[in-house]
């Protein structure tokens, strides 16, 4: 027959072209250096100067691509403590509530 009765052995190919939940939820510097500076130095949510966390307003898996500045907010922390912000948006149902509702503020800037 022919010279195109070779087929050489394909490898399997990996399709892993989304990134991860884990990589979309990464906060780069800059991300992080833009939210701290629209914050002022003081939580999102109170106001409060202090130890601020750069906090997802989304759960990760529900960011598409990576992760913005309007996708997080500075928050006071830290999040294992409760009567803080970051604990508040991360742990409660209104706290998550409030952080689609934050998101949709910065985004309708
Ligand atoms: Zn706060």
């Amino acid at each position: 027959m022919s010279a195109f009765g070779f087929h050489p052995v394909q490898k399997p190919k990996h399709k892993r072209n989304k990134p991860t939940a884990k990589q979309r939820g990464l906060i780069s510097k800059d991300v992080y250096a833009a939210a701290m500076e629209r914050s002022g130095g003081r939580c999102e949510r109170c106001g409060k100067a202090g130890e601020l966390q750069c906090a997802h307003l989304l759960r990760r898996w529900q960011i598409e691509g990576e992760t913005m500045v309007n996708d997080v907010a500075m928050l006071c922390g830290p999040s294992v403590n409760s009567g803080t912000c970051h604990h508040y948006v991360d742990y409660t149902k209104e706290g998550k509530q409030w952080g689609y509702d934050f998101r949709e503020r910065l985004y309708g800037r």
